[in-house]
């Protein structure tokens, strides 16, 4: 089934969104909030009324709600089963709890994947079929697409963010040490900018001022290849979809770090039939992934 209206709300680390569609047009309208919102004693009720106010103030009866939000999801995609960024979330059936209170059919999904399958319907990854996507911004995310759809783990997968690197000690916010997430994410970047003097969004604009802070953004960068890498080595997709906050910063070597992640592929494949692109649509692939959730659900 195609729906006729939807309405999204695309829930980060830091921000919080809601737009809508209607038949399969993502409208310009959006409603913003800080995420912080959330991080009270009764989130559902802190949720509805977010979506309520964009419903009433466009006067919507959408079809159906998509949820995205950076969480681990139960077997049966309603379960939030942890929630680092809003731990508030934790233990709830999130999707039927909110879409009670607005008297719709209201579904989740993993940020990375709705953005993912956006980018895939509308985006970097239009065209293809398995689509490997990592997405380095505050945390790092990964999904990967097999056939058009998502693969999902017992009940997680694909999650880049937490292979092991370095051995260094450092804790990640999973509670394991020296997770990827630990050494290539936003975080790791504002301790580096704050160590040099620099504001975040110009260190790798004015990296060559400081020695050792060249040395630890390659090593950064390095790390966020090699991770590509392995991932692209074990799935072996048709295309990998890069995005996220930090790729889009001022300076961010792209090239380079392609340049790593194609030299550490498996000759002659994965290598040679490598292809890579920039996720294009920002937060609004989720309006486009949301289409796709539902479709994909209710068949
Ligand atoms: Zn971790």
């Amino acid at each position: 089934m195609i729906p006729a209206s939807l309405v999204v709300a695309d829930i980060g680390g830091t921000h919080l969104r809601i737009g809508h569609a209607t038949r399969g047009e993502a409208a310009p309208e959006t409603s913003a909030a800080r995420t912080d919102v959330l991080r009270v004693p009764d989130p559902v009720a802190a949720l509805a009324e977010l979506l309520d106010s964009h419903l009433r103030r466009h006067h919507l009866k959408p079809d159906a709600v998509v949820i995205g939000l950076p969480v681990s999801l139960a077997r049966d995609l309603d379960l939030v089963l942890s929630s680092p960024n809003v731990p508030q979330l934790e233990g709830l059936r999130l999707g039927e709890l909110v879409g009670g209170r607005l008297g719709r059919p209201t579904l989740l999904e993993r940020d990375v994947i709705l953005h993912l399958l956006g980018e895939a319907c509308a985006g970097g990854g239009l065209g293809f079929q398995d689509v490997l996507g990592v997405f380095f911004g505050t945390g790092v995310g990964a999904a990967y697409l097999e056939g058009g759809r998502p693969h999902r783990g017992h009940p997680v997968s694909v999650e880049l963010g937490h292979i092991p690197v370095r051995a260094e000690g450092r804790r990640c916010v999973c509670g394991n040490t020296d997770c990827l997430e630990a050494y290539a994410c936003g975080h790791t970047l504002r301790d580096l900018a704050a160590g040099a003097g620099l504001p975040v969004g110009e260190i790798f604009l004015r990296h060559a001022e400081h020695p050792a802070l060249k040395g630890a953004l390659a090593d950064f960068v390095r790390d966020q290849a090699y991770a590509v890498a392995t991932a692209v080595n074990l799935l072996g997709p048709e295309v990998t979809l890069i995005g996220g906050g930090i790729p889009d910063m001022p300076g961010y070597p792209r090239a380079a770090f392609v340049g790593v992640v194609r030299e550490h592929l498996r000759r002659p494949q994965p290598h040679d039939s490598f292809q890579q692109r920039w996720a294009s649509l920002g937060w609004r692939a989720s309006l486009h992934g949301a289409q796709r959730v539902v479709e994909q659900r209710w068949g």
